[in-house]
């Protein structure tokens, strides 16, 4: 009888434990990394854990930004692995944590050992992005490398930039005066690609250069960009690593952020003053709009219109203004500023820029 209840009890178990499994593949594909811990967690509590289980788990803390914890889990999973796609699947993910946190020498062995095995489709093409976007493809054999304060600048060319120092000193000093309004801490130093190939770097990466990935700290660039447009992209996004962003908001921090000498009012009503001269129907854009549907408007009109109107919220009130940069959705900024005071400066704001 006693062994009746404990094959009772294991089949029991193996289907809650399977039925657990399953919930956690569910919810990774469903973006629900919270879910996926809470799940794994659990998992681990009652059992010793299996591939799936290590490298869900780790992969989940990846995509929340939470390198550190990811590490162990994923270097477990890399144990129980047995065939070439399952440690394929763990050193990309490695790789990614250990270059997350700047460890880059233990990233690159990740990487040479990625090289040398087939991961799925998924996982080759994320090795293949990741790489190249870290600086691991042989575009970038030739490049030059500086290590300086909170930087670590790649240049293709160094006769293209022209004076060096200048350009260098004037990123490090933007940084400085970025930083001191977030105060972030970052996990590593800022891996800042200067490109002179741009057409080369569009084939590569698929898109126009310049872009940051601030997980990993990383920019690429072209000559011809403001100072301080990406790397406010890194600091704003590591002010909170649970940040939720926006297009209109996080563009806006960008173009705030320049460091340029632009008037950004009067180059946001420029943008309106062009609209009413090429079309005689045009009225006048509603911010509402840009912030709910970001991706509505291209860069040129979106860009300065946003850059305009979070210089207004950054002066309105510097502490609702960080408070909105960690979550930047509309419903945020509803709770942060209230229904009606949000209405204000949106309303206020439209009249000043749409006004003749
Ligand atoms: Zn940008």
């Amino acid at each position: 009888m006693k062994n009746i209840f404990l094959v009772l009890f294991l089949i029991l178990f193996y289907n809650l434990s399977f039925s657990q499994k399953y919930e956690m593949s569910t919810a990774f594909e469903n973006n629900g990394y919270q879910k996926v811990v809470a799940l794994g967690e659990q998992i681990l509590e009652n059992e010793s854990g299996d591939y799936k289980v290590f490298l869900l788990l780790g992969k989940a803390y990846n995509a929340l930004n939470q390198f550190e914890k990811a590490l162990p889990l994923l270097r477990k999973a890399n144990e129980y692995a047995e065939i070439e796609w399952q440690y394929a699947a763990a050193y990309v993910e490695i790789m990614e944590a250990y270059y997350a946190l700047g460890l880059k020498d233990k990233a690159k062995r990740y990487y040479n050992k990625g090289i040398h095995v087939r991961g799925t489709k998924s996982v080759q093409r994320k090795f293949q992005k990741l790489a190249l976007l870290f600086g691991y493809d042989n575009v970038f054999n030739d490049w030059i490398t500086v290590t300086t304060f909170n930087f670590v600048f790649h240049f293709e060319d160094i006769e293209h930039i022209g004076d060096i120092d200048n350009y260098i000193e004037k990123r490090i000093a933007a940084f400085k005066k970025i930083n001191s309004f977030y105060k972030a801490a970052l996990p590593k130093e800022i891996d800042f690609f200067v490109w002179k190939s741009e057409g080369v770097a569009q084939k590569k990466f698929k898109k126009f250069l310049g872009f940051t990935n601030p997980k990993y700290c990383v920019s690429h660039n072209k000559l011809s960009q403001t100072v301080g447009h990406e790397i406010a992209h890194t600091i704003s996004y590591w002010f909170d690593k649970n940040n939720n962003r926006n297009r209109f908001v996080n563009e806006g921090i960008g173009v705030y952020f320049d460091c340029s000498e632009t008037n950004r009012l009067d180059a946001a009503k420029e943008i309106i003053n062009y609209q009413r001269k090429i079309n005689k129907n045009f009225k006048s854009y509603d911010i509402r709009v840009f912030w709910t549907h970001p991706y509505e408007y291209p860069e040129r009109i979106m860009y300065p219109i946003a850059g305009a109107f979070v210089e207004m919220l950054a002066h309105h009130n510097q502490n609702k203004f960080l408070e909105l940069t960690k979550d930047q959705s509309y419903e945020s900024a509803q709770d942060i500023y209230g229904r009606g005071g949000l209405d204000r400066l949106i309303s206020n704001f439209n009249e000043i820029l749409n006004e003749y």
